[in-house]
């Protein structure tokens, strides 16, 4: 392929979130980005494929957005994906615990004000906390409402122990918020991330904290992109990623891709994770520091379960399973085409039992969702497959959060975005998707 030199006004690394929202952000500035990606696929990790055994869509890991992702919804909206995404009328999650207990969080407001107070009045109907635990939970939302909790260099874990919450309240709410929306355990990741979750989604105003959940396969939600890019005069180049920046005198030049071919252009995001990053830097004197910068950068690990039963599942489409391994449970459809039913399951940061086999993981599992849903008491499980994402996230712990890296870089022309860029939140969708346009806003 021949490329004509400055016809593209920004050359784009990676196609995930990060790179698809530069590339629309670069657009809406009036530029014309040329996005290289080196695998054939575009989303990155939050990306699907087909299961070869049963024929199924299923996700690389079950993704769920809330509210708040205002940066992440702009670019489905571009790309006319918005429909794809389930929305739930009002923050509602069901409470499975393997000794056959139920709760519900049922966050609704009044009228149409769900924000802190439906959140408020949701915990207040919890049964599995008593009332001093809820005054307790209720107190420190108000402090944190006030700005009166200073994170500092805490850990989420010293935070909530510096604010008198017992440890069945960490165990039961915090750790599981935690979790899901930071891919760390409260003993990890930054106070100042965990305040920042709650003040945005959980404590944020409207919408906020409800649910979206994917109606399709994540790499449908970006399926348009190609053919949107190039109505807008860009270009997408995949299975042939970057090879080497090419850097002279702390100022980008161009890039090399992997296939030999030499780009010319004075301005590049990186839209890559940082251990893609380290690859393709040239050891140049400011570079070296970087590099050492991100090869301190630490990761966590999620695994993703799918499990396909003999038998429907309950008519829920989410569950958060208390107590157990698994953390959530999605049902991915509920008219399977034989009566049977597939199943997500999620386990963040799963460091502790990442090395258990893939079998044993799988029936473990397996076992829980008997234990919790009477209804799949002896149901058969028909086939499993089981993803484990080592890299899932980069971990921001207190350290990390200090140390993240912006978008602008000490060699000029060359940009960063990605989930683990200084957004502020925690490494998702939404911070992918933030980086991008802070990133283009800077072109
Ligand atoms: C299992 C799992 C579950 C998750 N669940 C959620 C969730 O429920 N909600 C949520 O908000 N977030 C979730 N996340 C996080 C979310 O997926 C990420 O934050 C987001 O997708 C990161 O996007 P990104 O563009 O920054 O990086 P990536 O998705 O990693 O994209 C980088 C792209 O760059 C490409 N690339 C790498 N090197 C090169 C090169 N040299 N040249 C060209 N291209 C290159 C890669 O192939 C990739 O396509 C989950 C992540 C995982 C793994």
């Amino acid at each position: 392929m021949s490329l004509k030199k400055e016809t593209y006004d920004v050359i784009i690394l990676g196609a995930g979130v990060a790179g698809i929202s530069a590339a629309v952000h670069s657009i809406g500035r009036g530029l014309r980005p040329l996005v290289i990606e080196s695998t054939a696929n575009i989303g990155g990790r939050a990306r699907s494929f087909e299961d070869r055994v049963s024929g199924d869509i299923i996700d690389n890991g079950q993704h769920v957005m809330m509210g708040c992702y205002e940066s992440f919804f702009h670019v489905l909206t571009k790309l006319g994906t918005m429909k794809r995404v389930k929305k739930q009328e009002f923050l509602s999650i069901p409470f499975y615990f393997p000794d056959g207990r139920r709760d519900l969080l049922h966050a609704k407001g009044i009228g149409n004000m769900h924000g802190p107070l439906g959140m408020a009045l949701g915990f207040m109907k919890l049964s599995f906390l008593s009332w001093k635990e809820k005054r307790s939970l209720l107190y420190f939302a108000f402090r944190l409402k006030l700005g009166m909790c200073k994170p500092g260099s805490m850990t989420a874990m010293e935070l909530l122990l510096s604010e008198s919450q017992s440890k069945r309240i960490i165990d039961l709410v915090w750790t599981p918020v935690i979790l899901a929306t930071m891919n760390g355990k409260p003993e990890e990741v930054s106070a100042k991330i965990f305040i920042t979750v709650l003040r945005l989604a959980f404590f944020g105003s409207g919408d906020a904290s409800t649910l979206y959940i994917p109606q399709c396969g994540l790499s449908e939600l970006f399926e348009p992109f190609q053919e949107w890019l190039e109505k807008q005069g860009g270009l997408l180049i995949q299975s042939n990623g970057i090879d080497r920046l090419h850097i002279v005198d702390d100022r980008i030049k161009g890039v090399y891709l992997q296939d030999g071919m030499y780009i010319e252009s004075k301005q590049v995001i990186s839209a890559i994770p940082p251990h893609s990053l380290v690859k393709v830097l040239p050891e140049t004197s400011i570079s070296l520091s970087y590099i050492s910068q991100l090869n301190a950068i630490q990761y966590s690990p999620i695994i993703s379960l799918y499990l396909w039963f003999d038998r429907p599942f309950p008519a829920i489409d989410i569950a958060a399973i208390m107590e157990a391994s698994t953390q959530w449970v999605f049902q991915k459809t509920t008219k399977m085409r034989d009566g049977s039913s597939l199943l997500a399951l999620t386990i963040s940061a799963g460091n502790d039992i990442i090395h258990s086999s893939t079998e044993e993981l799988a029936h473990a599992c397996a076992t829980e969702i008997r234990l919790c849903f009477p209804e799949m008491n002896d149901a058969q499980l028909l086939h499993w497959k089981v993803i484990k994402e080592r890299m899932a996230t980069v971990l921001i712990d207190p350290d990390t959060e200090n140390a993240r890296l912006n978008s602008t870089t000490p060699i000029t022309g060359l940009l960063l975005a990605g989930d683990w860029t200084n957004t502020g939140l925690p490494a998702t969708l939404e911070s992918a998707a933030l980086s991008g346009k802070l990133a283009a806003s800077l072109l």
